[in-house]
């Protein structure tokens, strides 16, 4: 149902006119995320505080039209994307950093914080955020929260459920509220920072959180280790983590992703290379350099044909360039993508990879495969043209497969990117159903009306 002019004009009336539109431009500006669905918002709104988020929603329950929050639209599976229409409300204006407190290792950040910003006035005090999507660049704390997000230092650091402490947000309902500590630690009741946090939108608008921080590590090792075929680099992983190393980041690549990468910023990785380990230790200078030495022991053990330690932090920088190219540059392949992150126990990771082989031999399909293998979670590309239904329909079968395979193996279809609307259809592979119906419950106490970004997570037959 398209939203009445009543409705636009009390929206205006909330935000200011300059922040409220319906032109067609802006529509069609806030209708997809990264997952590339399209959809038509009836407005996009950008509130400046908490209290306009608040009379956004009671109205939306009043006149009955969804709101769908909205960081940087960097999501991967369509959760940002409005498929019911109604309003876009996008977080852009709640951009500032309130307070850190480098003798608690808190701060306290707006939603709409750029989390690479957020990274770089953490550090200017000594400090460390870890959770590091690789798209830091651009993706909100906010969007990194609904998401749960995660990146290559989680193998050691863990994601971004393990630094949000609280959170001031809004339920669908329209009331603010705030859940959580500023403490290390606290039981007090059900803990609702967690429950929202990777409930991607569908529970409350989230405007600021309060985060915890760490001392940022003295010294960082980056090095390559190259090998010629996918199942030695992962059965590496496999050992690296067995020998009880915990670098902090292990970055897997395939040749295709390479190639990805070389097209875009030319030959920083070796282009012939069949796959590919980036990896990081950190910690004091010893430490750093023992580990990394253990390091460079176990890839040549385990059959790397070379190992190479960046020597400055330029050409450290340059390989993470590299591998943040890779995701961008995939549509060399095919106009159209089909993206999976899964993720498997670490020491499934060479079964997984594996059969990624299998189903691309088998099926002829472009499969691109890079990630984060530090912590078992692979991202699988299709590249395709779904225009082609023969191919589409391989492609939909090969993910079917893969997601069977995954949950055999003891792993989640999902690493850090949600369910949105793209895996949907797929929930039920992992989710039980008393516990599916006890989710659709939670989901009604907090939004009866069902009016915070519907059609997410939960799959609509009609
Ligand atoms: C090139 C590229 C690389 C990526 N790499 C990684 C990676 O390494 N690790 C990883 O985890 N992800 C990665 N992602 C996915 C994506 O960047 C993350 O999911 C990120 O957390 C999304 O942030 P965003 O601000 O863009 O959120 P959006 O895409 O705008 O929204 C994502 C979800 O969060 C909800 N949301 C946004 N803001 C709020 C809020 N304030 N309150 C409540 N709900 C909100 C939206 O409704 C939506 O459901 C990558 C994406 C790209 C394009």
């Amino acid at each position: 149902m398209a939203l009445q002019t009543s409705t636009f004009r009390k929206l205006q009336q909330i935000t200011g006119k300059q922040h409220c539109s319906r032109e067609k431009e802006d529509l069609i500006c806030y209708s997809y995320d990264a997952a590339a669905k399209t959809y038509l918002p009836d407005v996009v709104v950008f509130p400046g505080n908490i209290e306009e988020i608040s009379a956004v929603l009671k109205l939306a329950n009043r006149d009955g039209f969804a709101v769908v929050p909205r960081g940087a639209g960097s999501g991967m599976t369509g959760g940002s994307v409005p498929v019911d229409g109604g309003a876009i409300l996008v977080m852009t204006r709640f951009s500032a950093i309130k307070w850190i407190d480098k003798g608690n290792l808190v701060a306290c950040a707006e939603a709409g914080v750029v989390t690479s910003d957020f990274h770089k006035a953490v550090e200017a005090q000594g400090l460390f955020y870890p959770p590091d999507p690789s798209s830091s660049e651009f993706s909100t704390l906010g969007g990194n929260l609904a998401e749960c997000a995660g990146g290559p230092r989680a193998v050691k650091y863990g994601v971004t459920r393990d630094y949000v402490l609280g959170l001031e947000g809004v339920l669908p309902t329209g009331e603010i509220i705030k859940t959580g500590v500023q403490t290390v630690k606290s039981v007090v009741g059900y803990d609702l920072t967690r429950l929202f946090t990777g409930s991607e939108g569908t529970l409350c608008i989230v405007a600021s959180l309060i985060l915890r921080l760490l001392p940022l590590p003295e010294t960082i090792r980056t090095m390559t280790a190259v090998f010629d075929r996918m199942e030695t680099a992962a059965e590496t992983v496999s050992d690296i983590i067995q020998r009880g190393i915990i670098p902090r980041t292990i970055e897997y690549m395939d040749n295709a992703a390479i190639k990805c990468s070389e097209s875009k910023l030319g030959p920083v990785l070796p282009p012939d290379a069949g796959a590919l380990l980036l990896m990081e230790v950190d910690g004091n200078k010893n430490e750093a350099d023992a580990a990394a030495g253990l390091l460079e022991d176990i890839c040549m053990t385990g059959g790397a044909l070379k190992v190479e330690t960046a020597e400055s932090d330029e050409q450290a920088a340059a390989l993470w360039q590299a591998r943040r190219a890779i995701s961008p540059s995939l549509f060399q392949y095919g106009p159209d993508k089909i993206n999976e992150d899964i993720v498997v126990p670490r020491n499934k990771i060479p079964d997984m990879v594996r059969k990624i082989r299998e189903l691309r031999d088998k099926t002829g399909l472009t499969i691109v495969s890079f990630g984060h293998a530090g912590d078992g979670n692979i991202h699988f590309n299709i590249m395709l043209d779904k225009t082609d239904p023969v191919e589409f329909e391989k492609a939909e079968k090969t993910v079917e497969a893969l997601f069977e395979y995954t949950v055999a193996l003891g792993g989640s279809i999902s690493g850090e990117h949600g369910i949105g609307i793209t895996k949907s259809p797929f929930l039920e592979k992992e989710v039980g159903p008393v516990e599916l119906d006890l989710m659709k419950k939670i989901k009604k106490v907090f939004d009866p009306n069902g009016i915070l970004n519907p059609g997410k997570i939960f799959y609509k037959t009609t």
